[in-house]
């Protein structure tokens, strides 16, 4: 084995798939993969899905299996939260007074939540939902015919939102704009939402701001908007938006602006420190931009694409991003990134439950949101990475094939 070591810091999808990846791509050397949870990688998706509602065990969160780690040595340094990076010294250094040298850093941090800040907003009942122990705080109070306040009609809200309602919660969900998913999609996916959530009897409150957390006994008793009309709660979930965990390399004096910058093979401005996943960000060649993204997709890609280049391979990372959220009966499924789009075009029937938005800016596919639609979803994807610009008359047309419009 050569002596050279390579410390991951963060051992969530990004970096439990980077530790995998450099053994694949033969990397000779020590790994060290340290994080501050006390769980092994683990997938954080069906934590608003299927292992809220208990129907995912415990056992199948995780990615790989401890046996995994031990025959491709990795080491595990597991709650262990790296503080600071010395990059002179090539050293990260742990809160509990460990430290790891390195020959090459991969920062893959992740993101925290964003937290409320109103007064109250930190008293017991008020959940956030990133953890499994959050989400373990959250199944000690979900009883049949509890009232739950989802602060936020983003993916996890509503996701939670759904779990809530099918488990016999009363929820209500308080969104600040005028429409659930504003940051990510369009009002046509928007107002399907809130839709059906209000068919399922979720309560869905717009342009609802919380100015306060109500608290008695030391307990959450109600949420109170701007104008203090009051929402009765036994638990909140807040879902509004999370922060890249970037402070580290900040300190250390690596480029951040939102979340650590990288390049096409996720190196940040030291060429021997990758970031990936949720806190890098990276630019992305078919958006001709900077983007900071927050899916699995991403941290996984990235991961491979750092562990590449770590191993003397050049991957350049140039992938049209994509994303899905369950609900209920419903998947969807989104290719791409909308933001900045100037047309929607859509396809199939929100009423039939199956239907996709097509996102065009300056004639040009850049995003597809698809609904119980995997065909639109799969085939839009070629379309964007090519920069397609396809009549929206055709992309209407349910009868024409995507892959025709190429
Ligand atoms: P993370 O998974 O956040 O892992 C980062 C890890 O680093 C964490 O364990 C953190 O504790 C640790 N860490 C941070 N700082 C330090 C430090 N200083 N020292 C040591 N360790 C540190 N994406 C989808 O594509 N589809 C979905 O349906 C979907 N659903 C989601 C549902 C929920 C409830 C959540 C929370 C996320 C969901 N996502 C979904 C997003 C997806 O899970 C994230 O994009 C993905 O987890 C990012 O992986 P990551 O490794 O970059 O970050």
């Amino acid at each position: 084995m050569s002596e050279e070591t390579v410390v991951i810091v963060g051992a969530g999808h990004a970096g439990g798939q980077a530790a995998a990846s450099l053994r694949q791509f033969k990397w000779p050397g020590h790994i060290v993969m340290a994080g501050e949870e006390a769980y092994l990688p683990y997938q954080r998706p069906p934590l608003s899905k299927g292992f809220l509602s208990g129907d995912l065990e415990y056992e199948r969160l995780f990615l790989k299996p401890e046996a995994f780690y031990a025959q491709h040595d990795v080491d595990r340094v597991l709650e262990a939260e790296i503080a600071s990076l010395d990059l002179e010294a090539k050293t990260v250094h742990a809160k509990n007074g460990e430290a790891h040298r390195f020959d090459k850093l991969i920062l893959a941090t992740g993101a925290r939540v964003r937290r409320l800040t109103c007064p109250g907003a930190d008293c017991d009942g008020v959940y956030y939902l990133r953890t499994i122990d959050d989400v373990r705080g959250i199944q000690a109070r979900f009883r049949e015919g509890a009232r739950l306040v989802v602060v936020g009609g983003g993916y996890i809200g509503l996701e939670a939102a759904a779990v809530a309602r099918k488990m016999g919660l009363e929820v209500t969900v308080l969104e600040a704009e005028d429409r659930v998913l504003a940051r990510v999609a369009g009002p046509e996916v928007s107002a399907f939402y809130q839709d059906v959530h209000r068919d399922a009897g979720v309560d869905i409150r717009l342009g609802a701001r919380v100015s306060e957390i109500a608290v008695e006994d030391g307990c959450v008793r109600a949420c109170v908007l701007d104008g203090g009309e009051e929402t009765p709660a036994d638990l909140v979930i807040v879902g509004i938006g999370i922060l890249p965990n970037a402070e580290i390399a900040a300190e250390a004096g690596l480029v951040v602006s939102n979340g650590i910058d990288t390049n096409e093979f996720a190196q940040t401005s030291h060429r021997d420190v990758y970031a990936i996943g949720d806190c890098a960000n990276h630019f992305n060649p078919i958006y001709d931009r900077r983007m900071r993204l927050e899916s699995v997709h991403n941290a996984l890609e990235q991961a491979k694409t750092a562990a590449a280049h770590i191993c003397g391979k050049e991957k350049p990372y140039s992938q049209v991003p994509w994303f899905w959220s369950d609900q209920y009966d419903l998947k969807l499924q989104t290719q791409g990134v909308s933001a900045g789009y100037d047309e929607a075009v859509v396809r199939g029937a929100p009423d039939a439950r199956s239907f996709a938005v097509f996102y065009l800016k300056k004639g040009r596919l850049i995003a597809t949101d698809a609904v119980n639609a995997p065909a639109e979803f799969l085939g839009s994807k070629a379309l964007i990475a090519a920069g397609a610009t396809p009549a929206p008359e055709r992309l209407k047309d349910p009868d024409v094939p995507l892959k025709d419009l190429i």
